[in-house]
């Protein structure tokens, strides 16, 4: 069954025009899935609502069957926190803590122990490249680094959903290959990676494409 659903779900910014009129899909377990289209359709909205940042005005967004909308605020959070990984092109990171900081910031919220976080954290920097910007603060890296970094604290969290804006947007071929790999790790243990991506190479390496 889904681990992760919309249902019939619209939104509209206010003021905006309606988006994602009645859209529902499904993403099972087990799968990377690329979702396309030209800018403005409502992507990176549409990961928005899946993550449980935007409240659909109509239609239900449901995980694990169970429906999300209802819950308060705070439970909302903490399901962001347990379930989600977010690779967003504005990696949120904050510019006054070092990218380690940034990194295990999620998983000490979580309650992990911080030696424990660090040591994983390391080895997530190492595997994809950016393992000597450990000390450095967010606005010293290049942009292809900071989507890198998104990445790593995302998968600190061992999250069971990946959610991902052009993750490889800014990464040379090497480095995307590199990231690809581990959304199809992430699923192969179980997990479901949702992708924004006008990249071709990464829509060929997804298991199917939604277009929006
Ligand atoms: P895409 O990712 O497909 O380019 P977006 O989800 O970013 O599309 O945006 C969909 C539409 O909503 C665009 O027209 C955009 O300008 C508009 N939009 C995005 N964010 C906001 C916002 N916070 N307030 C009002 N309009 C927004
Ligand atoms: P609250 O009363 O805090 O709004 P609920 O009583 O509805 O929340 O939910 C009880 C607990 O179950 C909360 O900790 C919430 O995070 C969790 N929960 C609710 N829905 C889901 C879901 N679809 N998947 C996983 N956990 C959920």
């Amino acid at each position: 069954s889904a681990l992760l659903e919309a249902d019939a779900v619209s939104f509209r910014y206010d003021p905006g025009t309606p988006l994602l009129e009645g859209w529902s899909a499904a993403f099972h377990p087990g799968e990377v899935v690329a979702v396309t289209g030209p800018s403005g359709r409502g992507k990176s909205t549409l990961l928005y609502l899946l993550g449980l940042m935007l409240k659909p005005r109509e239609g239900r967004v449901l995980l694990d069957g169970r429906e999300v909308q209802g819950l308060s605020d705070r439970a909302r959070a903490g399901l962001r926190a347990e379930v989600f990984g977010f690779v967003f092109q504005d990696a949120a990171l904050d510019a006054t803590r070092t990218v380690m900081d940034n990194i295990v910031e999620t998983a000490l919220y979580r309650g992990d122990d911080r030696r424990d976080a660090t040591r994983r954290a390391d080895e997530l920097m190492h595997r994809f490249g950016v393992g000597l910007r450990r000390g450095a603060k967010p606005g010293q890296v290049s942009g292809g680094q900071a989507q890198r970094i998104a990445l790593c604290r995302a998968l600190l969290g061992q999250p069971r959903v990946l959610l991902a804006d052009e993750p490889t947007g800014n990464l040379d071929p090497d480095s995307a290959d590199l990231v690809v790999d581990a959304f199809h790790d992430h699923a192969a243990r179980g997990g479901t990676a949702v992708i924004v991506t006008h990249d071709p190479a990464l829509v060929a390496r997804c298991h199917r494409r939604i277009p929006l």
